[in-house]
């Protein structure tokens, strides 16, 4: 049986305070979640320390949204794997598509990052997803296909197994526009037939999250479809009732 996970990117929002004081009312929350669904917060990099506390001896995971593709040294601005272990983050988000787009996130970076990670014992929830222009275009399995092949295929699967995949289509994303759920499903099948390709029976057991404009009015449906094992949610993560609403909707 592959894992519910539903993971929260707080992207660029939230002072510390209030990230604390939301990362509080999360785990409040996580009480009336079962068990076998797993909740996963990402606050941003300034939050991790005062959050870790709040998430401490709860069932809540905690994340960072990004993490840089070398180990230590002179890269300012950047933050290694091992201090965000150190912090105890078990989970980095990677490949996010504002990642790629806004900071010109490479797929030869993020096979760095998954590695650097997956070496340091963290999850990479990785995402990948097609732009609007693509889907129209029809390209949207061969982008996404491409995006699979040329991070995760480098990865044993020892590593693989400890992977999260996230689809995400850029163009649902803060949008309020939703994948439908056929839409969602097909490409999730497609996603877990590629890594069958390479990983085998493996392909089974990894959960892929769908992300997008996912919220508690849409997330039962979404969540009912047979490769749809959780999601990656942005902004209905910033309230913890919706972020617990959706973590009910399985
Ligand atoms: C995201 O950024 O990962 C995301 C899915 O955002 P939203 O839920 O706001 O569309």
């Amino acid at each position: 049986m592959r894992k519910h996970i539903v993971a929260g990117n707080w992207k660029m929002n939230t002072t510390v305070a209030e990230g604390v004081e939301l990362a509080k009312a999360v785990v409040a929350a996580s009480a009336e979640v079962p068990a076998d669904v797993k909740l996963i917060i990402a606050p941003p990099f300034t939050h991790l320390y005062p959050v870790a506390e709040v998430v401490k001896g709860s069932a809540v995971g905690l994340s960072s949204q990004n993490c840089a593709n070398k180990e230590k040294g002179a890269y300012t601005g950047e933050v290694a794997v091992n201090m965000l272990e150190s912090v105890g983050c078990q989970y980095v988000i990677l490949g996010h598509s504002e990642r790629r787009e806004y900071y010109g996130e490479t797929d030869a970076t993020l096979v760095e990052k998954v590695k650097l990670a997956l070496a340091q014992g963290l999850s990479p929830i990785f995402c990948i997803g097609e732009k609007k222009e693509e889907r129209e275009a029809g390209r949207h399995f061969e982008v996404v296909t491409e995006q699979v092949k040329n991070v995760l295929f480098e990865l044993t699967p020892e590593q693989m197994a400890n992977v999260v995949v996230a689809y995400e289509p850029v163009w649902a994303i803060g949008t309020g526009l939703t994948a439908t759920a056929e839409q969602a499903q097909e490409i999730h099948a497609e996603i877990r037939k590629v890594l069958a390709e390479k990983f085998g029976e493996l392909a089974q057991e990894i959960s892929i999250l769908y992300g997008g404009s996912c919220n508690p009015t849409n997330a039962k449906e979404l969540f009912a479809c047979p490769d749809i094992d959780g999601g990656l949610i942005g902004g209905a993560a910033l309230k913890a009732d919706s972020f617990q609403a959706i973590a009910l909707s399985f």
